[in-house]
């Protein structure tokens, strides 16, 4: 094991962020922040921070793209220059590139693309602040945002990653961990479905290590299922409040 792992973990098997082995980043999601979408949503995920805007059904520019058969579904997943300590160039990286379609094929399940024929989704995710995980964070947030458009969903789609950290398997792992630590296996999951919609893994785990992080990230992303449905909730609840006290006056 080379020097620069060593303190990533200490002998209590507490984290350098002070967390243990299990234990997700503190989370805050929101629906309903951009009032110029159709739905959006917020998402802080430890220190990520990122925001999503969904537009559509609606007419797919260029029409060429268009399919008559279903309905298309496009992601941009992009990285604020200010986003990353050294300043990341605004035009779109091989990265940026990459994590949109991986984000757009961890939704699509989710849709029923074949009732909209010739129409598309345009979903555009904006990372203000990264600090590892955001193509889960972005997936979690995305799906948000789509079930706060209105559009029929057959569920939604929440993202976590587990890896693995000098020897131990860990849960959702930020920047420094993701740089220094061994693996990383991003999952997204469709809960009442049970279907996973990603699974990816980079660097190399031995069969039991790759189980115990697949489930380790399916707890995870269960825990953040729980937050998704209260955020809508929230939303909802905040309607009929201000209906109540309009009804009032
Ligand atoms: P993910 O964010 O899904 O973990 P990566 O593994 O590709 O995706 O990236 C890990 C982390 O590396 C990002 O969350 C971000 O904190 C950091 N990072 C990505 N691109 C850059 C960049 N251009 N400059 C500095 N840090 C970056």
């Amino acid at each position: 094991m080379s020097e620069k792992h060593e303190k990533l973990i200490d002998k209590k098997g507490i984290r350098l962020d002070g967390r243990k082995a299990d234990e997700l980043r503190p989370l805050k999601l929101e629906v309903g922040v951009i009032p110029n979408a159709d739905g959006s949503a917020y998402i802080e995920h430890g220190k990520n921070k990122i925001l999503v805007g969904v537009f559509g059904p609606r007419e797919v520019h260029p029409k060429h793209l268009s399919r008559s058969d279903r309905m298309v579904l496009k992601c941009r997943y992009h990285m604020a220059p200010f986003s990353v300590p050294e300043r990341k160039s605004p035009a779109p990286s091989r990265r940026e590139v990459e994590l949109s379609k991986v984000i757009r094929e961890s939704l699509e399940p989710a849709l029923f693309l074949e009732l909209y024929p010739r129409t598309g989704i345009d979903v555009f995710v904006e990372v203000l602040q990264a600090d590892g995980g955001t193509r889960c964070a972005s997936i979690t947030a995305a799906a948000l945002a789509l079930a706060d458009s209105g559009i029929p969903m057959r569920d939604l789609v929440v993202a976590c990653a587990a890896g693995k950290v000098e020897d131990t398997v860990v849960l959702d792992l930020y920047d420094a961990e993701d740089k220094l630590g061994a693996a990383d296996v991003p999952v997204a999951y469709m809960p009442n479905l049970n279907a996973v919609t990603l699974l990816q893994m980079d660097d190399i785990l031995k069969p039991e290590e790759f189980e115990k992080a697949v489930n380790m990230a399916m707890d995870g992303c269960k825990q953040i299922y729980t937050l998704q449905k209260e955020a809508l909730k929230n939303k909802y609840m905040k309607i009929k409040e201000e209906t109540k006290e309009e009804a009032e006056e």
